[in-house]
Formats: C-alpha cells, structure tokens, sequence
C-alpha cells in the first residue's frame, strides 16, 4: 500500500487561536497556564483533522509559538548569555530571543532589557525564522523534551506520529556566529552538536516513535564542500540501533547538485519537492539504495491550486515503475505552513473560482486521493477524480484566465517599451529644469502615519457604513494634512501619504482584474505576524486609474513637486499567491502593461514625479545561481523598465527597497533615476561603499522607521557627511529607511525635521 504523508500543518489556528492567545500572553492578559492550553487544543486539532482526513504519516513537533528553527535553538541550549542571564521560564526565554523583551524590574525581579535574534527569510518563502546564534561559550545540551512531549501527547490520542526535526547540518548552516565570536564557521560545531541529537533521537525511540522526519532544507541551496560532506559524518553517526528510522526531506528546490551528500547515507528514506523540479527524480532515484524510501512531494505546500490528479498520478506512477509501490510515499511537497488553513470559512468568493482552491485543509484529502488512486487503481476513487478534472479543465478553459486582449498586448511588447528615451544624463538636466530640485533633495518613502481615525473611516467604507463622498473627503482632508504638513517641516519632494491604502498589494489587486482576497486566509510570516497574500487567479489588466484622483489632488495644492506612488509589478506578484498555470514571468508582464498604463495617466495628470516599489525584488531571486536566476533578473528588471519607461525624460521615476541585501547591480538594470534603499540599521563602515558606484541618483535611508527613536540633527549631519566620504554630493537624495505608516505623528515630526535641517545645512555649505 502506497502510504500519504503530510510534512508539517500550519499552526496558526483557523481563526488565529494562536496569534490571539501569544499576543494575549504577552500584553498579561491571559496566563502562561492559558497560552499552553490553547496550544495543546490546536496540535490536538490538527492531529485529528489529518486522522480524519486519512493521512497516514502525520506530523509531531511542527507546532511552536514562535518559529520551528527557535525551538530547535532552545532545545539544543543555543542561548546566548545575554536571554539566560536573566533566568526566566523556558517560554519567556523563547519570546525573548524571538522578538526582544524590555520590562521595568519588580520585587522579585531585575529589569529586563534584550533585543531579538537576527530573523531572516526561511528560503524563498515569505515565512521568517530566527537565526541560531552561535556565542563563544555555547555549550550543546538537551534542554527539553518538547518533542518527546508532543509525539507522547499524540500518542495518548492514538495517533502514532512521525516526529519533525530540523536535521543538524541545515541547523548549523543556517545559524551565525554571535557578534562576540565572529570568525567561529558554525559547521565547524557539528562533532559537539551531534551527541545531543543522538540523546534526543534515543528519547524519542524510547518514547515509541518509529520514523523521524528530519528537514535538511538547504541540500536545495548552493553548498560549500566542508557543508557537503559534513552529511556524511553526521548521518552515520547519528542513524543506530538506538534511534528511531531517519527519513531525510528536502524541499523547494533541486537536491541534484548535491546528490553525492545524499547518496548513501544509511536514512530510510529520502524526500523531494517534485512540484517545484519534476526533472530530479531519475537522478534521486538513482541515488538511493534498493532499501531506500523515495517520498514523491507532489501536493504543493506553498500554494493555494488544487493539484491536477491525474498529473499527479501520472508522475507518482512513473515513480513506482522505477522503484516499486512498496518504496514510494504520496506527499505533500513541503509542510503546509505556507498555505492557509481552511477553505470552509470563505464565504466571499466566487463559488467559480473557490473551485479551483485547495488550502491546507483541504490538501490532506489530496495526498490520500492521490494514494489510495496509485494503490488501488484510479477507478478507487473515480467521484474525486472526476470532480477533480471538472475542476481543472474549468480553471484552464475560464475565461478569467484567459484574456485574449491582455495575451495579445503582452505578446506585442517590444525591447523599446522597456528604455528610456534617452540615457540618464539627458533625462537629468530635462528633470533639473522641469521640477526644480535643489541639492541634496529631501524626501519621503510615501506612506504618513496611519492613524486609528483613518483605518476606522477605511473600515466603514468597506462595511458601506458611509458613503463614497465621505470616505474621499476624508481621504482629501488626510491628503491636505500631510502635504501641510510636509511643507511646514520643509521637504523639498512630497507624497500624499497613502492615506487610502490598506496595504500596498492589495490596494493596487482590489483595483485590477485578475485578483481575488480570502476573508481568513492567513499565513504565518514570522512570530504573530500573518499576511493574508491577495491570489492571482487569472490575466491582470487595469479597469481603470487606481492612484491618480489622490495624487492630481495633491499635486494640485502645493507647488512643491507631488510624488506618484505605485507597487511594482514584481512586489505585486511575490507577496500574492501566484497562478500555477501561466510563467511567473507571463504574470510579472501583465502587471507591468497595467502599471505602465498607470504611470502614463499620472504624468498626464501633471504628476512629474513617480516612485515605483520594488521591496520584494531581492526575495523572488531563486535560491541557486545559475540558468533560473538569470533569468529571474532578466524578466524582473525588464517588467520595472516596461511599467517605468513609458514616460518623458523629464518625468523623474524613482524606486525604494527595503529589507534586503540587495545586490547593485540589480538594481543598476533598473535604470530609474532615484531609488532610496533602507540603510540605516547597517552599522558595518563598509556597506557605505556598497552602491557607491551606482550611476543615478540615490537615497540610503537615514533612519529606522520600525522604531520610534528621534535621531538628533547632528546624528544626521554626521551620517550624511560619512555617505559624502564616499558618494559624489549631486548624486545624493535625503529620506527615511522606508514608509512612515507605522509611527506616531510626533517622532515623526521630529524626525524629519531633524533630516531636513541637516540636509540644509550641506545645502548651503556647496
Ligand atoms: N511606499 C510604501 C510606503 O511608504 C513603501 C512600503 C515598503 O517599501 N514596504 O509605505
Ligand atoms: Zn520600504
């Protein structure tokens, strides 16, 4: 029998049990006692519905109440002295490392004053984990025995479970040495951590567990050689007599270029993402011993698509010839974490186009469909199979997903549409003449702070509690504040302050054909952070202009220049769920020719000034160098220039990124001729010298935005004056790290103030 296996489910809760309890927890409102119970309820929960669903390989120690890779840290006692100095209960601990923790001293406690770990991008997913931290004194030992605990507790249910730990080498390689330890290589720990697995792994045997899945991830990633071989070592040490089987997954990628690691190595079995690379299994299959199971990830983990059956079949068919039924598991390609709970609690969508949506929930019936049809025959599940190619064949046949006139268009896109008219420097001084800009320009990143008066006025629009006139001449009186308000402090490029957007994709996605918003469809994005991601569902074209009433508004009370503020084609589709049936590239196409559209009516408009958005351009980069991520770079700069390029050389186009380490050269391609670039948390002197060849106009960001720190004027001064060390003084823009929706209108009044008298005091000095 061709057993089902789910990797891991998202913890979160159909209605965000988890998020309410955390934060509950953490503001003193519900008890440490409450915060575990809720906890307990939904790993019972989630247990249970995969039993129900008839899974047969189910998933223990995929819960936590931060982040996986965290648990792992306290597990293994990977605490740096800074969180364990003060002593505090395990939970409080995790939390602390997790997001900080700064509180006053009681009675019977010290004042505790801690900021987080690093946390970082979980591949190329919008989940986050917090970094491992490897400090001088780190001692390895077994802290806790959550997931003995948790497969125990499952077991008292009667479900057997199969464990989930992060494997050792993907835990070492995805840590960092700790700022007092810099030149330490954390691979280089792996003899010392080993044991501490091996203690666990025993524990878990004792316990009953058979199987554990253990998650080496970054066999996707491009490895070095002391990385590569590191498997060896640990997998013959840790696989014995005393430990349960080991099932090794990867996902999200292609394990080829590191196949020798794999090949081998004494696991029970190996795990592959075939959504993402069908073309890797011969060569996994030829990898693996004739003993070896091969796990077929064949229901996609981070998307929202039903799966098409009978592909999915076919291919996991294909498999069993290779390697008989007996060796193959039907699985979902990585844990469900990346997908969203429920389909049952939206009500708003199209029944049409619901039918093309399976969300967890409703994959697990997937992957046993898919085992019970290569086990017993298609005709086993003849009604699920039916209703599933129904489905399909509407999707591919719809006429939402397919738009002759918007396919046409984008057919016809020409290499001219993507280039400026003319190079830089004749676009500069048409610029120069037409807005007046003077030395060191000041500037913002578009959004103002977004207060409770305003979110209340967009909800009750929403809710058509007041009526279209009133929600825009409250929008018009925030617009008229702002531009007030900008004027008053004196910066020299203004924005209307984005007062009408919830969020910088879905505005622009409730405004385009081709889109559609789930009611609860959250996603854990780090923490208690979730994102409900807006889904592409079929070709994008723009109705009509999405931003130019509010900015010709605001452009028409000041004679200050106004700044246009869009999101760029790429960020647009990286933070929505995209199609599965149409390129990425395809996509990225069709929202340029609407944001270009855009773009031309605003400068028609009389607004000469447009920034377009691209934060999310550095995190679509595909995880591995080679043929894909050049050509991820090649269609994602060509759809910025193809939304950008259609305007005079003295229209100014700007563009801002934030939260990564960019590479300059991406950004050079570009061509626009601002961008502004989040900057200030890089403390290392060097980093300055990073865009310092960069050819147009730029911005590095002055301060932190996340936080409500007022940096003093001299702290600017002296700040400008380093980037002038390096960069040439014509070239240099004035602004913040990013948007200002976050803060309170105070610091921020304060703040840039301070940055506009220190961009003056420059200004007059050259
Ligand atoms: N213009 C957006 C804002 O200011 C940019 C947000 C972002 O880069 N994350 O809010
Ligand atoms: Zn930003």
């Amino acid at each position: 029998m061709v057993q089902s296996a789910v990797l891991g489910f998202p913890r979160i809760g159909a209605q965000r049990e988890l998020k309410k309890v955390t934060e509950a927890y953490w503001s003193g409102k519900a008890t440490v006692e409450e915060l575990f119970k809720v906890g307990k309820e939904l790993r019972e929960k989630n247990w249970k519905l995969q039993k129900d669903a008839g899974v047969d390989i189910i998933p223990s120690n995929d819960f936590s109440f931060y982040d996986q890779v965290l648990d792992h840290s306290l597990l293994f006692n990977v605490i740096p002295e800074r969180y364990s100095k003060y002593n505090l209960p395990a939970i409080d601990t995790l939390f602390a490392m997790g997001r900080g923790l700064q509180r006053p001293a009681t009675e019977s406690s010290p004042a505790v004053d801690v900021t987080a770990l690093e946390m970082v991008k979980w591949f190329d997913s919008n989940y986050h984990y917090v970094r491992p931290t490897f400090s001088k004194n780190v001692e390895f030992k077994l802290n806790s025995t959550k997931p003995v605990d948790e497969f125990l507790e499952a077991k008292a249910l009667g479900i057997n479970t199969r464990p989930v730990l992060v494997g050792p080498v993907s835990y070492l390689y995805l840590g960092k040495a700790d700022k007092d330890n810099l030149e330490l290589e954390p691979i280089t720990l792996l003899e010392k951590l080993l044991p501490v697995y091996a203690e666990l792994l025993a524990k878990l045997k004792e316990a009953g567990a058979e199987t554990v899945q253990i998650d080496e991830p970054i066999l996707v990633l491009d490895l070095p050689v002391e990385v590569q071989s590191a498997y060896k070592v640990a997998y013959e040490y840790l696989v014995s007599e005393a430990a349960p089987k080991l099932f090794l997954t990867t996902y999200f990628g292609d394990v080829r270029p590191n196949i020798q690691s794999i090949k081998g190595l004494p696991v029970a079995g190996v795990h592959a993402d075939f959504v993402r690379v069908p073309e890797q299994l011969d060569e996994i299959v030829a990898a693996l011993s004739p003993s070896q199971i091969l796990s077929v990830g064949i229901v996609n983990g981070r998307n929202i698509w039903k799966a098409n059956f009978a592909k999915a079949i076919e291919f996991v068919s294909s498999a069993i010839a290779k390697v008989g039924a007996e060796r193959v598991i039907v699985a979902t390609s990585s844990s469900l974490l990346h997908t969203p709970v429920t389909l049952a609690s939206e009500k708003k969508i199209p029944a049409e186009i619901k039918d093309w949506f399976s969300f967890a929930t409703e994959k697990l019936a997937e992957v046993v469909t898919i085992a019970k049809a290569v086990t017993d025959g298609p005709e086993s599940v003849a009604g699920e199979f039916a209703a599933n190619a129904k489905s399909i064949s509407a999707r591919e046949t719809s006429s939402i997903t397919n738009d002759t006139a918007v396919r046409e268009r984008v057919g016809k896109i020409t290499e001219d549409q993507a280039r400026r008219k003319s190079p830089f420097g004749v676009r500069l001084a048409a610029q120069k003449k037409a807005l007046g800009i003077p030395l060191f320009p000041t500037t913002t990143i578009g959004s103002f702070p977004q207060t409770k008066d305003i979110r209340i006025f967009r909800n009750k629009f929403t809710k058509g509690e007041i009526t279209a006139e009133e929600y825009e001449k409250f929008i018009e009186k925030e617009i008229e504040t702002v531009v007030k308000f900008q004027e008053e402090v004196g910066l020299d490029v203004l924005v209307h302050g984005e007062p009408e957007r919830n969020d910088m994709v879905q505005y622009f996605g409730e405004k385009l054909n081709g889109f559609v918003f789930t009611t609860n469809g959250w996603v854990q994005s780090y923490g208690s952070r979730y994102v409900r991601p807006p889904i592409i569902v079929g070709d994008v074209s723009r109705p009509g202009p999405m931003t130019v009433k509010e900015s010709k508004f605001a452009q028409s009370i000041t004679k200050k220049p106004m700044k246009g503020m869009l999101t760029g084609p790429v960020t647009c589709l990286r933070w929505s769920f995209p199609r599965d049936d149409i390129s990425s590239k395809l996509q990225a196409q069709q929202l340029a020719l609407a944001l270009r559209d855009e773009v031309q009516d605003l400068e028609a408009a009389g607004v000469y000034v447009i920034q377009v958005d691209e934060p999310a351009i550095r995190e679509g980069l595909p995880l591995r160098a080679g043929a894909e991520r050049d050509d991820y770079v090649n269609w994602a700069v060509e759809s910025f220039r193809l939304a950008t390029s259609g305007v005079d050389d003295s229209t100014q186009i700007h563009s801002h990124f934030c939260y990564s380490d960019l590479d300059p050269n991406h950004i050079k391609a570009l061509d626009a001729d601002v961008v502004s670039i989040e900057f200030s948390k890089k403390d290392d002197p060097n980093y300055i010298q990073e865009f310092s060849e960069y050819p147009n106009h730029i911005g590095l960001g002055l301060f932190d935005i996340h936080s409500p720190r007022v940096p003093a004027k001299d702290e600017f001064v002296s700040r400008i004056a380093d980037i002038l060390k390096v960069y040439p003084q014509e070239n240099l823009w004035v602004n913040p790290d990013c948007g200002l929706k976050t803060r309170g209108w105070t610091e921020t009044r304060a703040s840039l103030q301070n940055m506009v008298d220190a961009a003056k005091e420059f200004r007059a000095k050259y």
